[in-house]
Formats: C-alpha cells, sequence, structure tokens
C-alpha cells in the first residue's frame, strides 16, 4: 500500500460500513465471525479467481489462523548457510543502498523510506526474520505494515494480521500475501513483538520482448508453515489496480519496504539460485 488510509467518514448503508478516505476510495468493513474485516469493493475483478473477487476483497475467505509455537523462534537469530550471502546479520546494512534505518543490538528498524540492495538478485530463496511493534499503530491499515520486495516490484506482504485485533485487513493484504492478488493458505501470524520467519523460494519472471513469457513464482513458509506452493504471480505490486508485467532486467535489487511503522528485521540471508550462480 502506497499511501496511509485516513477514515473522513463512516456511513451504515444496508450492512456494509463505507469510510470514505483520503485516497477518495471507500473502505467497506464486513463483520466475519471472528472479527472484522476492511476492503473494497470498488476495484478491478480479479480475473484469476474467475472474476469472483474484487482486488482487496473484504468477501474473500479468510485464511485459517494455525497457531505456531513461538517458543520455536530463538532468541538469538540463527546463522545463514556457508553459500549464502548475509545481508543483514544484526551488525551492520553495509549490503544495502545507505538509509535512515536504525541498527540496534542485533536487528534493524524502520524509519523511513525502504532498504534495498546494493546487488541484484534473480531466482533466490531468501530468509528473513521480522517483529510487529507492539505500540497501537495509528491507523489499522499502517499496523506493522512492510513487504518483501522481490526484485523491488513483486511484493509479499508483511502486516500484523494476529487475530487478537478486532479489525483485519482484506486477504489479499494481510501477512503473507502477495499483495493484492493472492492470500496465504492459512494465517500463520504471530502477536506483535514476536519474531516472524519468511523462507521464500522465487523464481524471476522471463521475457521475450515486451511480453512476460514465464511469469514470476513463489514457494514460502511463515514461521515454517506452507503458505504458497508454486504460486503465480500475477505481476507488479500495486494498491487498488492490476498491474501488467513490464520487461525489466534478469536481476533486480531485493527490497524491505518501509511504510511508517516500526518494524523490526533480522538475520536476512539470501542464495541466489540458477546455472549461472554456480
Ligand atoms: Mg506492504
Amino acid at each position: 500500500m502506497q499511501r496511509e488510509i485516513r477514515s473522513l467518514l463512516i456511513i451504515v448503508c444496508l450492512g456494509w460500513t463505507l469510510s470514505a478516505t483520503a485516497e477518495g476510495a471507500d473502505l467497506i468493513e464486513r463483520e466475519t465471525p471472528t472479527g472484522k474485516v476492511v476492503g473494497y469493493k470498488d476495484t478491478p475483478l480479479l480475473p484469476w479467481t474467475d472474476n469472483k473477487y474484487h482486488v482487496h476483497d473484504p468477501d474473500r475467505p479468510v485464511p485459517k489462523h494455525v497457531v505456531t509455537d513461538p517458543a520455536s523462534t530463538r532468541a538469538e537469530p540463527g546463522k545463514a548457510p556457508a553459500d549464502a550471502i548475509v545481508l543483514f546479520d544484526g551488525q551492520d546494512l553495509s549490503q544495502w543502498e545507505p538509509s535512515s534505518w536504525k541498527v540496534e543490538k542485533g536487528y534493524t528498524e524502520v524509519t523511513q523510506g525502504s532498504l534495498k540492495t546494493k546487488q541484484a538478485f534473480g531466482d533466490c530463496q531468501l530468509h528473513l526474520e521480522w517483529m510487529a511493534p507492539t505500540a497501537p499503530a495509528p491507523h489499522m491499515m499502517s499496523r506493522g505494515n512492510s513487504g518483501v520486495l522481490l526484485m523491488g516490484r513483486y511484493e509479499i506482504q508483511i502486516f500484523d494480521s494476529h487475530p487478537m485485533h478486532a479489525e483485519q485487513i482484506y486477504p489479499d493484504g494481510q501477512a503473507a500475501s502477495i499483495y493484492g492478488q493472492t492470500p496465504p493458505l492459512v494465517n500463520a501470524c504471530r502477536k506483535p513483538g514476536e519474531w516472524q520467519t519468511f523462507d521464500i523460494v522465487f523464481t524471476a519472471p522471463v521475457f521475450d520482448g515486451d511480453k512476460v513469457a514465464h511469469p514470476a513464482r513463489v514457494t514460502m513458509f511463515h514461521n515454517g508453515l506452507l503458505v504458497h506452493a508454486n504460486q503465480e504471480i500475477m505481476g507488479p505490486m500495486t494498491h487498488r489496480r492490476i498491474a501488467p508485467y513490464r520487461p525489466h532486467a534478469a536481476k533486480e535489487p531485493l527490497g524491505v519496504q518501509g511504510h511508517g511503522s516500526p518494524l523490526r528485521f533480522r538475520n536476512i540471508w539470501i542464495r541466489p539460485l540458477g546455472a549461472d550462480e554456480k
């Protein structure tokens, strides 16, 4: 999500709660047995759902929450495999373009802007650990909001989607979703203040001239649970729209999104894959 969303007025209409936002768009709140889900119905239909759901549709089935043992996360981050490129070991951000993100006691904390690696990557295995803040967010839409930006443009969403919260973001925007496209198979989110892991296997798209010959794909585990299995990525991240693929280099820098929420990150490593990496 590119902009902070602020509710300006709330109208109760036909069982829906409409919130006009700073974007001029209408946020809808849907009541579910486990709480409210916030989203949009005035956005394009997603063709890969057989036009059943809109972009950020609150009516999309909410992935079931599965508890994972927080005690299984180490108090200290683990070590990267021997053949990995260590992107952040808790000490410094020298692998990344200059930023104002804080480095403290083995973690880095979001301040302003996003992180971007100096090195470019294509196919890869990526490990990353993150923690959502315990302090209340100014708006639920910024609650632990960040993201992994594969090739700087294909977003795996980071969000505080623990069901302890009364309001939840639309399923295609919750933690571990392919943002605006595909919710995770399950909601593996831990509570804010607890470390969480993402393990991502990413296959970069292949272009033939202006057209995408092979779309990007992702297999992914959130806190050890499978959340995407060779899932096609439909295009780059955008908000409230469907963005088509646009050709880009075979390798592009990795990003970690800053969205104004003071998340923490640690133990980030990557293993480039593919024939040219051996
Ligand atoms: Mg995000």
